[in-house]
């Protein structure tokens, strides 16, 4: 008695849901979301900034002032 089960489900292995972690907020996104790997557009726009943020703090160190200041004396005009 009783329904045997179909050879298919037996066999085939349920897929789990590939998820990761919101990296902003740290909630589950399932990989198929529209702003993976982020639950959402706004955690999105927030990694965003801070990625921005840091680029200029970066390209600010960068800039050096030594070379500007000897050309602007040599192209000062001898007023004689
Ligand atoms: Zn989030």
């Amino acid at each position: 008695m009783g329904h045997p089960l179909p050879i298919y489900n037996r066999r085939v292995p349920l897929k789990p849901k590939i998820t990761l972690k919101c990296p902003i907020c740290k909630k589950a996104v399932a990989k198929a979301a529209e702003d993976f790997p982020f639950c959402s557009e706004r955690c999105r726009l927030i990694d965003l900034g801070k990625w921005a943020s840091g680029q200029y703090v970066v390209s600010s160190q960068v800039h050096d002032t030594d070379d500007e200041d000897i050309q602007n004396l040599r192209d000062t005009p001898d007023e004689d």
